[in-house]
């Protein structure tokens, strides 16, 4: 797909990180796919990549973490 911050750079598929914040929490994924700019490295994740990780900050948040750094790929089935 073409980049819709630059709009000049195709994407490629990739790994990002996303730092998520949460009611006070943050949390870092890392190892996250998806496709991101050849030009600006901007990233952009799927819906269900988003949900899945929502889910996982709401189930830390439910335990009292307020801070982790986590491999996406220990987290996705
Ligand atoms: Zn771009």
């Amino acid at each position: 797909m073409l980049c819709i911050t630059c709009k000049t750079g195709k994407t490629k598929k990739g790994k990002s990180v996303i730092t998520l914040q949460k009611s006070g929490a943050i949390f870092v994924i890392k190892n996250v796919p998806a496709q991101v700019c050849r030009q600006c490295r901007e990233a952009y994740f799927s819906s269900e990549i988003t949900a899945k990780i929502q889910d996982f900050a709401t189930k830390l948040t439910g335990l009292g973490i307020e801070t982790a750094v986590i491999n996406f790929e220990k987290i996705a089935d």
